[in-house]
């Protein structure tokens, strides 16, 4: 293992922050494996399974029993762990700019056309020259605030990744995961692993967000190139939210890096007794199919079912209470689903997002993550 580190941008004088990042394993196996963890600073509940995983990864390693590079970036987000405001984290958005820092990462997508000139007959080649193309990118960004160094840091230790796993947490939440269509296949056994009660698809969810930045690129080659010009998945990308905030523990971040360490001796990343596959607790449904309920009006909040359970059409999933005129509204699911998150509010102003439950059929269109 070796730990690098990479300077941020300074956003004012006598200030300085790092990213750093541990390697594990071979450089140049041919597959690489990337790792971040809390872009949204204080979530710490993938933090702490992080710091677990990192443990088995040393033992593994001392043992050879690493087949690819491991690269692990515990805090993928200094800069908003310095954001704590009034006895608050505010992690979610940069304070500077008001930019969340899963938003707005330099979409390689805009590649494609480059690539289209580049690209041949043979697809390992073209793998490699797709990710030239990226790193001669990456190498003539100039970032001009910190948050944009931040942002260029981690997609420089990422971009060449096989496969990028994005660990966060939500608010109140099951565990629960997002990925493409494209990669669902290779991310459905992460997903019994780390029993996970909802696995949302989506190719491209509008948000720029870490994990599209590099599977749409891939995607987006393999629609537009014709059959004589093969793409592989270059990349595929996950986001794995690690239940809700104060959901930390060493018993689930131990099961969560288990977890992690099993899906990568499925992959054979790591030389492993493959743990037979655990069955898939729900299957996965298309994020435009997540039912998003907000508050029709303000007053106290009361939760009338629980996370993780399975919802009815017509149930019952939230109470606003309002204490000047006795009056309740009652908010129910028009789908039937899994709640897999739910904000840890209990007072809510009108058109505060309350939580989502899981749909089958897609009826959203557009931006489909929140801010
Ligand atoms: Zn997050």
């Amino acid at each position: 293992m070796n730990r690098q580190s990479i300077p941020l941008l300074s956003p004012a004088i006598g200030t300085h922050r790092e990213l750093v990042s541990f390697h594990f394993g071979p450089a140049n196996s041919g597959q690489k494996i990337y790792i971040q963890s809390s872009l949204h600073a204080d979530e710490t509940p993938a933090m702490l399974a992080t710091v677990l995983l990192k443990r088995r990864l040393l033992e593994l390693e001392k043992q050879g029993a690493l087949n690819a590079e491991i690269v692990l970036v515990p805090v993928a987000n200094p800069v908003g762990l310095g954001q704590y405001v009034l006895g608050q984290f505010l992690g979610r958005f940069d304070l500077g700019s008001g930019k969340n820092f899963n938003r707005h990462f330099l979409q390689f997508s805009k590649l494609v056309a480059r690539a289209k000139e580049t690209l041949g007959s043979n697809a390992a080649e073209n793998v490699r020259l797709v990710r030239k193309l990226i790193a001669d990118e990456l190498a003539e960004q100039k970032p001009l605030t910190e948050f944009e160094s931040l942002q260029l840091a981690l997609l420089q230790l990422s971009f060449d990744a096989d496969v990028i796993i994005d660990l966060h947490c939500s608010l109140e939440a099951a565990m629960h995961l997002y990925t493409s269509e494209a990669a669902w296949p290779e991310f459905e056994p992460l997903s019994r692993y780390l029993g996970a009660q909802a696995s949302l698809l989506a190719t491209n969810s509008g948000g720029e967000s870490f994990d599209e930045t590099h599977s749409l690129l891939w995607w987006k080659l393999q629609q537009e190139l014709p059959a004589d010009k093969p793409v592989p998945n270059g990349a595929i990308a996950v986001t794995v939210e690690c239940r809700g905030q104060r959901d930390v523990s060493y018993e689930v971040a131990q099961e969560d890096a288990d977890a992690l360490v099993d899906y990568l001796g499925w992959r054979k990343a790591i030389k492993l007794d493959a743990k037979p596959l655990p069955e898939l607790l729900s299957p996965a449904t298309p994020l435009a199919g997540s039912e998003q309920f907000y508050a029709p009006v303000s007053g106290i909040l009361i939760h009338r079912a629980k996370i993780g359970d399975t919802i009815r059409v017509g149930q019952a999933l939230f109470d606003i209470v309002d204490p000047l005129t006795d009056e309740t509204t009652t908010i129910a699911s028009k789908t039937e689903g899994v709640l897999y998150m739910r904000r840890a509010i209990r007072f809510v102003t009108a058109g505060a997002p309350l939580g989502r439950v899981t749909g089958t059929r897609a009826f959203r269109t557009g931006v489909l993550l929140g801010a």
